[in-house]
C-alpha cells in the first residue's frame, strides 16, 4: 500500500468527518487532504497537529495524533467528554456594554475555561454602545477582571474600532470565540476575514445554522495571521456542565488563601478560621467574585 501514499510528513486537521479527516499536508499548506485513520490513533480534532501520509489518488493516512498543548471537550448526551478542538491558544469570551453581561456569566465562562486548562481572554464587541450611562459600571465590572490579571480586549464589529488591534493578538495564535448569542461572533468573524474565500463562506453559512444542527468544529485562517476553530457547539461553550465541586478550582484568585483555612473541608461560609473570608473581608478577594462562586455552585447543585 505505501506505493499509493507518500511520504510521512506533519500536518494541521482542519475537520473531522464521520469517517475522515480533512488535513492541510506540511508540505502542500494551501490545500487540504483527505485522510482515512487507523482505529488506534484515538480521537482526531480540528486543530490536531499529525503525522501523515498523503494518498497519491486517493484518501491519505493519518499514522499519528501529535502531543496537545491544550483540548477543547464538551460532554456527549452520556455526559462523558468528547475532544472538540485541540491546540487553542486563547478562548476568546465576547461581552458587549449592551446587555451589559452579568459577573456571574463571565466567571461561568472564566471558571469553564480554567477547568479545562483553557486560557481565556475577555473581549469586549460593539464599543460603540458605550454611553455616559453604562461606562463606569462596565469600568467598574471589566476592572476586577484586570486586577485579577485576565486580559480584557475591546473593539466594535460595526465601526471597526480596536479591529487592528485584535488582529494583533491574534496572530500567530488558534482562537476560539464564545459567548452568548448576539453579542456580534459572527460579526467579528467577518470583520476579520474580509474578501471571502470557499473556506469562509462555509463558515458564515455554518452560523446561520439552527440551534439544533450539530456542525463538525472546524479551523478557518484569518488572512492577517492566526486560526479560529470555530462551529455553533463550540460558541455555546459555557453553557456546558460543570461539576460543581469543582468550580472553586477555576477561581484562580481564590487559591493563595483558600488552601489556609483551619479546616482541610472548609466551605468558606461561616466556619471559624477560613482564610478565604478573612481575605475577602481583607479586600484581598473581590466580594463579587465570592458571591459569584456561590451562586454558580448552587446554581449547578440545583441543576443536578
Ligand atoms: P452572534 O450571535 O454572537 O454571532 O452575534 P451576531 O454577529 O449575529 O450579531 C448580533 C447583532 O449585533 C447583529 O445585529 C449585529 O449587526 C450586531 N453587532 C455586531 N457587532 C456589533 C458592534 O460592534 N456594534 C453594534 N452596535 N452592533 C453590533
Ligand atoms: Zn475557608
Amino acid at each position: 500500500d505505501s506505493d499509493e501514499l507518500g511520504d510521512e510528513e506533519e500536518g494541521l486537521v482542519v475537520s473531522h468527518f464521520g469517517t475522515f479527516v480533512e488535513v492541510e499536508p506540511h508540505s502542500s499548506p494551501n490545500q487540504t487532504a483527505q485522510c482515512h485513520f487507523r482505529a488506534n490513533v484515538g480521537a482526531i480534532v480540528a486543530g490536531d497537529k499529525v503525522v501523515m501520509r498523503q494518498g497519491k489518488s486517493g484518501y491519505g493516512v493519518i499514522e499519528t495524533v501529535l502531543p496537545r498543548g491544550s483540548l477543547l471537550s464538551r460532554p456527549d448526551p452520556r455526559g462523558n467528554l468528547k475532544p472538540v478542538a485541540a491546540n487553542i491558544d486563547f478562548m476568546v469570551l465576547v461581552i458587549t456594554p449592551e446587555p451589559a453581561p452579568s459577573g456571574v456569566l463571565i466567571d461561568r465562562y472564566l471558571v469553564a475555561a480554567e477547568l479545562q486548562q483553557l486560557n481565556i481572554k475577555i473581549l469586549l464587541n460593539k464599543t460603540d454602545l458605550i454611553t455616559d450611562m453604562n461606562e463606569a459600571m462596565l469600568d467598574d465590572l471589566l476592572k476586577v477582571y484586570r486586577d485579577i490579571g485576565y486580559d480584557v480586549w475591546e473593539c466594535s464589529a460595526k465601526t471597526e474600532q480596536g479591529l487592528e488591534e485584535l488582529k494583533e493578538q491574534l496572530d500567530q495564535h488558534t482562537s476560539v470565540f464564545v459567548g452568548q448569542s448576539g453579542v456580534g461572533k459572527s460579526s467579528l468573524v467577518n470583520g476579520l476575514m474580509p474578501g471571502v474565500n470557499a473556506k469562509v463562506g462555509e463558515l458564515s453559512e455554518n452560523s446561520k445554522l439552527g440551534r439544533h444542527t450539530t456542525t463538525n468544529a472546524r479551523l478557518f485562517h484569518f488572512p492577517t495571521g492566526g486560526d479560529l476553530i470555530d462551529s455553533p457547539g463550540i460558541r455555546e461553550f459555557g453553557l456546558w456542565h460543570l461539576d460543581p465541586d469543582k468550580v472553586i478550582d477555576g477561581f484562580q484568585d481564590f487559591e493563595p488563601w483558600r488552601f489556609e483555612c483551619k479546616f482541610r473541608d472548609c466551605k468558606h461560609q461561616k466556619e471559624p478560621g477560613c482564610a478565604l473570608l478573612a481575605a475577602v473581608e481583607r479586600g484581598d478577594v473581590n466580594p463579587q467574585r465570592f458571591n459569584n462562586y456561590f451562586a454558580i455552585r448552587e446554581a449547578l447543585l440545583n441543576a443536578q
